[in-house]
């Protein structure tokens, strides 16, 4: 990597649509940007992308491979790399890379996405993103009218409902610990959902295609796709030594971290931007949420340059 020593206005620790979208927004402001980035956006098991307007069906990986390429004209560095710390410094702080060596920057922007949490069925992992789904916003019109399966989870009730959406054969496989009131039985039966008690020992198929699921008696019962609801966790190592801490989403799915509505998190210059702080965020939300952060840290910027500007400007008024 070039510029070792260099001084950057911002460092942007991920380049998922967020991060990058905030160096575009930071390059066209004439600020020196480095996004640092480990390359494993959250979507990126998914072999198409929908819900961004113009790019519907495009592979996520070629959308942010359009924006590095993009980002080349204002000057943006990017490197493929992964921060491990940051440390607070007089000027603002430097970011240690796990192969590079460490950058300066005077604020950064934290944009390293959510890890996802499957739950541990045999096979799962494999079908993660294409037919082993969450989202039916993302993937639901893609397996419309097909036999959907809904594996137990708080959100499973929730997820079987909003699915009679896109398909009328839906089954729940409700574990057998787990009991469902009568207000959700009464809805599941008036939307046609089929619920099966059992737990699902493994998903059987091969690749790009899953045949069913094994239950725990060995029963297997075929499906064409698979719901699931993940957990979701945030890596904060990157800025491990600045304090910055994650929270419990209040809607219970899992982890993010908590900022003002302009992006600035609890720890003076490090902002945050895309998933990692909304976890409801899809592609086109995390790219908007880039943008905002981007411009409310070069606001951030302009606003420090005026203030020593001005303290310059009397200084000198009181010499004359
Ligand atoms: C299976 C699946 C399918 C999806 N499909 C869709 C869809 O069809 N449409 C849609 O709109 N949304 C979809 N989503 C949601 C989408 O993935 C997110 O909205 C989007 O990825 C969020 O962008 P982001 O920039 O916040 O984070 P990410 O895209 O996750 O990017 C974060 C980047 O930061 C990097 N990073 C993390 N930590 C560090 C570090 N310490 N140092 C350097 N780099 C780091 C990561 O490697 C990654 O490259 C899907 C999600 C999943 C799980």
């Amino acid at each position: 990597m070039e510029n070792q020593a260099k001084t950057y206005d911002v460092v942007i620790i991920g380049g998922g649509a967020a991060g990058l979208s905030a160096a575009q927004a930071l390059g066209r402001a004439r600020r020196s940007v480095l996004v640092v980035d480990a390359g494993e956006p959250r979507n990126a098991p998914a072999d198409a992308m929908h819900n961004y307007l113009s790019r519907d069906g495009m592979n996520p990986l070629e959308l942010l491979a359009a924006g590095r390429a993009e980002l080349a004209k204002y000057g943006v560095d990017i490197v493929a790399d992964r921060a491990t710390d940051s440390f607070r410094t007089e000027t603002g702080f430097t970011v240690s890379l796990a192969r590079n060596p460490q950058v300066s920057a005077r604020r950064i922007i934290l944009a390293g996405g959510l890890k996802d949490l499957l739950p541990e069925i045999d096979g799962l992992a494999e079908h993660w993103g294409n037919d082993v789904l969450h989202c039916p916003y993302c993937h639901g019109w893609e397996v419309k009218d097909q036999h959907i399966g809904i594996v137990d989870s708080a959100f499973s009730v929730h997820q079987a409902l909003m699915f009679t959406q896109w398909s009328k054969n839906i089954t729940l496989f409700r574990a057998p610990d787990r009991e469902l009131g009568s207000e959700d039985l009464e809805q599941l039966e008036a939307r046609g959902v089929g619920i099966i008690e059992a737990d699902i020992a493994a998903v059987r198929g091969s690749a790009g295609s899953i045949q069913g699921v094994e239950l725990s008696d060995g029963t297997v019962y075929p499906l064409d796709a698979l719901v699931i609801m993940p957990g979701v966790e945030v890596d904060l190592s990157g800025v491990a030594s600045l304090g910055l801490t994650a929270s419990e989403h209040p809607m219970g799915v899992g982890q993010f971290v908590e900022a003002d509505a302009m992006g600035q998190s609890g720890v003076p210059g490090v902002w945050v931007a895309g998933s990692l702080a909304d976890p409801k965020q899809q592609v086109i939300m995390a790219a908007a949420s880039g943008l905002g952060v981007g411009a409310a840290v070069n606001a951030d910027l302009t606003r420090e340059e005026t203030e020593r500007d001005v303290a310059e400007l009397r200084l000198q008024r009181a010499a004359l």
